[in-house]
């Protein structure tokens, strides 16, 4: 769907290169990976050279139902195929953003995303030896990692364990073995949860434990680790590594966020802390948002998604770390703490606004959304 004639891609003076900020991109190319994963290739009207650090993500803009939603996305291929970038979705049971994507988004079609940003990269982690390990579609940031190094030629010391739920779920499958037996520095290992009827399977069974981890790789002390997965799968990865003594400094992870739905679920439980605390006499806040119209009483510390939550109030959210900027609402009053990961300008903290994902209450307040 390029508009552009391809030789452009080769002059300098017509390829510009993109930075962080707010992109208008079209889907050049949608690729099924499973049953329920989808990619989803985009370029430019003129040719662009997409840099950004392997394992970095954007933030997409989208108009669902007359509603703007924003939902962050990992670049799942690598910035070595520099002309177009992807990102790779799973279907998630009554989730907004990616059913629309996988039912709505076309080759052809424009849309805005925001970035790339995200801490969570292999160059600012520099390392000879390093250790993928992956749940389910986090396998998209190591996957943009691996890409990188096998693409660029590097050094780097690469073994890949990937976890899926059967043979059928494994994302990437044919380019894992591909890569592997293209070069010594890359060894993909695959584990499944289960089998179903039918399903051939050769790997390893059951979830990734130490014994496994031995057998994969048994240097594993040695490695920069880096982490993504559903959370009761990083969990018990930090906890395998934290009980073998491993060095966690050199341990890097990226968590697809708190969703909506835990969003909601932790008001609730502030709710009942908050009734809770008057009944021990413990420091409660009062915040309002938007001219007092919607008003909660919560506990002091409380984040302020979660207090939004409770008032009633849906505050755009993506990232959940301070990153992606999406959350940003004004203080008119009251002391909010921020812990932001530079997803937010000295000027626009000067003018009062905060991400509400990474800040908490420490008065009463009221603000603006
Ligand atoms: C840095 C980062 C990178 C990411 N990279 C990827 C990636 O590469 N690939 C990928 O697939 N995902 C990725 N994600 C996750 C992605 O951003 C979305 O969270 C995911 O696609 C779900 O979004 P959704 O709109 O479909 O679901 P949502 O609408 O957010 O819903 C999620 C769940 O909550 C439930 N829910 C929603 N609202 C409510 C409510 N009010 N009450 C009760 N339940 C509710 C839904 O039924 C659903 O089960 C990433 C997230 C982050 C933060």
């Amino acid at each position: 769907m390029s508009q552009f004639n391809t030789s452009d891609f080769m002059n300098p003076m017509m390829v510009q290169t993109w930075s962080n900020g707010r992109h208008l991109v079209r889907c050049v190319k949608v690729i099924q990976e499973t049953h329920d994963v989808t990619t989803f290739t985009f370029g430019m009207n003129q040719p662009v050279l997409f840099f950004f650090k392997p394992g970095q993500f954007v933030t997409l803009e989208l108009e669902i139902n007359g509603e703007r939603v924003m939902r962050s996305y990992t670049i799942s291929s690598s910035p070595s195929i520099p002309y177009s970038f992807s990102i790779t979705v799973k279907r998630v049971p009554g989730g907004v953003v990616s059913n629309w994507l996988h039912d709505n988004l076309n080759e052809g079609d424009q849309i805005a995303v925001h970035g790339p940003v995200g801490n969570f990269n292999c160059l600012d982690f520099p390392t000879e030896k390093a250790l993928l390990l992956s749940g389910g579609v986090g396998i998209t940031p190591v996957m943009s990692m691996a890409r990188w190094w096998f693409d660029t030629d590097s050094d780097v010391d690469m073994v890949f364990a990937h976890s899926a739920r059967t043979p059928a779920d494994i994302i990437f499958h044919k380019e894992l073995e591909y890569m592997s037996t293209r070069i010594d520095n890359f060894r993909a290992h695959l584990i499944c949860e289960r089998t179903e009827i039918g399903q051939a399977w050769t790997g390893y069974r059951g979830y990734m434990n130490l014994q496994m981890l031995q057998l994969i790789a048994p240097d594993f002390m040695e490695r920069e680790v880096f982490c993504c997965g559903p959370e009761p799968y990083m969990n018990a990865v930090r906890t395998m590594l934290e009980e073998a003594g491993y060095d966690m400094q050199r341990y890097h992870e990226e968590s697809f966020g708190a969703t909506p739905a835990k969003d909601v679920k932790r008001a609730e439980q502030h709710a009942d802390e908050a009734e809770q605390a008057e009944q021990i006499d413990q420091a409660m806040v009062q915040i309002s948002f938007n001219d007092r119209e919607q008003n909660a009483a919560v506990a002091v510390g409380t984040n302020l998604n979660e207090a939004a939550a409770a008032a009633g109030v849906n505050i755009a959210k993506a990232c959940g770390v301070g990153i992606c900027g999406a959350c940003r609402v004004k203080v008119i009053s009251g002391d909010v703490a921020m812990d932001h990961n530079g997803g937010i300008t000295e000027e626009e903290m000067a003018q009062g606004y905060v991400l509400s994902c990474c800040s908490t209450l420490n008065s009463d307040a009221e603000i603006e959304c």
